[in-house]
């Protein structure tokens, strides 16, 4: 397994519509691990999508347990292929992502959702989930669509923040 580098807005791969995966094999279960890797060498990220790691195939990885422990979510979450087929509620979260560092935004996304996929066996799943889980869902599945949570904030200018910026990041 390797920690691979994470493109950065504007790349073209972000902008992308990826592919689906046609076989689930050794090839895709080495990204897919790649991409366990990347998420977890990163402290705060709780999902990666393969486009962000510059493959445009329909894959993400997520585990929102290191942000908000065990309960309420599925811990490492694997799919290929996922579709959102149910999609409930209304919530606005402050979102980041990997391949924009340097800002925040609010983002309305469904509360609660169930998405369909394939695990990295091969096999069909369903999965239901809420809160911080489903908002990361919806979030990945963007990035498979091309689209950025930038995309999905209704006012550039009142909902989107600069990160503070603190002395360890500080360059000189
Ligand atoms: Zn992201």
């Amino acid at each position: 397994m390797a920690s691979l580098p994470v493109l950065k807005y504007p790349h073209q791969i972000l902008r992308t519509m990826s592919e689906s995966v046609l076989k689930v094999d050794d090839g895709i279960r080495r990204i897919v691990n790649d991409m366990i890797e990347t998420m977890y060498a990163s402290p705060s990220c709780v999902g990666v999508a393969a486009p962000q790691v510059g493959y445009p195939l329909r894959i993400f990885v997520i585990d929102v347990s290191r942000k908000i422990g065990p309960k309420k979510n599925h811990g490492l979450l694997a799919m290929i292929n996922p579709v959102l087929i149910y999609a409930e509620g209304e919530k606005i979260t402050k979102e980041g992502c990997l391949s924009i560092p340097d800002f925040l935004g609010n983002v309305k996304r469904a509360r609660n959702v169930i998405v369909r996929g394939l695990n990295p066996e091969g096999n069909e799943v369903e999965v239901l989930s809420q809160g911080l889980e489903a908002i990361a869902i919806q979030h990945e599945v963007d990035h498979l669509n091309g689209v950025l949570f930038i995309h999905r904030v209704s006012s550039l200018s009142s909902d989107l923040v600069r990160r503070k910026i603190t002395y360890k990041d500080i360059k000189t």
